[in-house]
């Protein structure tokens, strides 16, 4: 065998994968076709190219250009023009992704980890067939092999992207100007990130979603509290709204949805479809391997397929399509490889939404625990009445903490607020610790933090937040 691992796609899943196999002494190579726009191969996958990091970059630039138009004023802060180079922007967001994608090519030959580039497929259970970039083939065979192919955009059946008008999330990263009317479908996680975006530099947003209920899987007050502000902010969300057909013409989209009135339609400028992702595990050779029906490869809870020594993480199996999903799975399969008795904790799994304010959450919803008939308590901490937040002139949203009524154990945070990807960390290690809002209330928070609405929300579990 020329490696104990192979491990297909350099994404989160898969890098993360090959660096903790090599950490543990395996001889590890990783393959991956990844190819820019530019014809460059890169490693670093969806996350890197064009998923959380791009779209991260370009909901900073629009930040700092909307906060400046809104509330520079407030600090005294006065200029005469404020304008954005759109350009620059997209320069700076390529520059953010180069040095990561190349900072991975740099991880790997520290831990020397085989970089082969090329389209993998499989020949045998141990044998997988690499076609370079120019066509060249060849065959590697490993012990292991550990499938990271990741997700790719799902299109819709009466719209396909012409990637001109109708675009995906990745066309979507690289306007080089602000469309003046943008229609997204779909109100997820990356429809919401990219209309921001877009809102932020001066696009009339609207957002066409089938779902009655806005973020349907997020907690219900923090949904609802957080749609209000994203229409103050100026995106246009039409739920109930489902997209049936659409048409170019003239440069131009036109939509026609139905909703509650009937049949409507709207034209737009360029029009995003953002209705999800699908697994993506064609292509990869007749040998077996189980999918299922949504099209994502079978595993256990290990990740191991119905193939004993092939593994599959991240998107193209089940479970959410998060980054640090895919990762944790490949350090998991690494570490079982190694004789480790390694687990992912799905249930103490951390979701963002990297809107203004951001959307974090962990654990259950209320709805949740009310349809399991689980016994809770609840309690609710806003934002206005922390004085880190007032100070810093984004007091919106509150921390909302869900623990058993008997045990006490924290069963969801759920946040709303400037900061709460990075607020909810404490709450996930809570939950990993099996804490109890107890533990929190009792830990000494410094003043003046954003965290200090976590342990006010802690303390309001049990009626006793001090500042309300
Ligand atoms: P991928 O990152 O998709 O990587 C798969 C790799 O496999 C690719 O490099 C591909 O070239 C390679 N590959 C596929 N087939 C083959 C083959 N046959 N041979 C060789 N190589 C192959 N998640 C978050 O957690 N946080 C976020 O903020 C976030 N933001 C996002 C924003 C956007 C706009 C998008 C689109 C996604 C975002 N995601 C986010 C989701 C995140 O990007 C994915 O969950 C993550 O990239 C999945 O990792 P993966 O390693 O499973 O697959
Ligand atoms: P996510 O899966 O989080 O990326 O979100 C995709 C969203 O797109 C879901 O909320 C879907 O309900 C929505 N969606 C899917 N198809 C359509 C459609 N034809 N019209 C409007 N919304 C849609």
């Amino acid at each position: 065998m020329d490696y104990d691992v192979l491990v297909i796609g350099a994404g989160p899943a898969g890098y993360v994968a090959a660096i903790r196999c090599a950490q543990l002494g395996m001889k590890t190579a990783c393959v991956d076709k990844w190819i820019t726009p530019e014809g460059r191969s890169a490693l670093g996958g969806t996350c890197l190219n064009v998923g959380c990091i791009p779209s991260k970059a370009l909901l900073d630039s629009s930040h700092h250009f909307s906060d400046l138009q809104k509330h520079a004023k407030d600090h005294g802060i006065s200029f005469e023009n404020l304008n954005i180079d759109i350009s620059t922007m997209q320069t700076r967001k390529a520059g953010v992704v180069m040095s990561l994608t190349k900072g991975i090519e740099m991880l790997f030959k520290k831990n020397k980890i085989k970089d082969l580039r090329g389209k993998a497929r499989f020949v045998s259970a141990n044998e997988v067939e690499i076609t370079a970039h120019d066509g060249k083939q060849s065959v590697v065979s490993a012990k292991n092999i550990i499938i990271a192919t990741g997700s790719v955009p799902i299109e819709l059946p009466f719209l396909p992207f012409d990637h001109e008008y109708v675009v995906d999330s990745t066309g979507a990263l690289s306007f080089d100007k602000v469309p003046p009317r943008l229609g997204i479908i779909g109100a997820g996680v990356i429809g919401l990130e990219l209309g921001s975006v877009w809102s932020r530099l001066g696009s009339q947003v609207t957002v066409l979603e089938a779902l009655p209920d806005f973020l349907a899987t997020a907690d219900r007050d923090i949904a609802k509290a957080a749609q209000k502000i994203l229409v103050k902010q100026g995106l246009n969300i039409q739920l109930s709204t489902k997209v049936t057909a659409a048409k170019v013409e003239n440069g131009a989209v036109t939509v026609t949805y139905q909703n509650s009135a009937g049949e409507q339609t709207a034209q737009f400028d360029k029009l995003v479809v953002a209705v999800g992702r699908k697994p993506n595990a064609q292509g990869l050779g007749e040998i077996g391997l189980q999918i299922n029906a949504k099209g994502q490869i079978e595993v256990n809870d290990h990740c191991q397929t119905n193939i004993p020594n092939i593994y599959a993480i991240g998107d193209v199996v089940r479970g959410p399509m998060l980054a640090h999903k895919g990762s944790e799975e490949g350090i998991m399969v690494a570490e079982r490889l190694a004789g480790q008795l390694t687990h992912v904790h799905f249930d103490t799994m951390p979701w963002v939404i990297y809107t203004t304010p951001e959307i974090a959450w962990v654990g259950q919803t209320e709805a949740e625990l009310k349809e399991k008939n689980i016994p809770y308590k609840s309690g609710s901490f806003p934002f206005l009445a922390i004085g880190r937040a007032r100070a810093q002139g984004m007091s919106d949203g509150m921390v909302k903490m869900l623990a058993h009524a008997e045990t006490d154990r924290i069963l969801g945070v759920h946040i709303l607020g400037n900061n709460a990807s990075e607020l909810l960390a404490e709450a996930v290690f809570a939950m990993e610790m099996q804490a109890s809002s107890e533990d929190l209330a009792r830990t000494i928070h410094a003043h003046p933090t954003l965290s200090e609405a976590m342990h006010e929300a802690a303390l309001a579990v049990d009626g006793r937040a001090i500042h309300m």
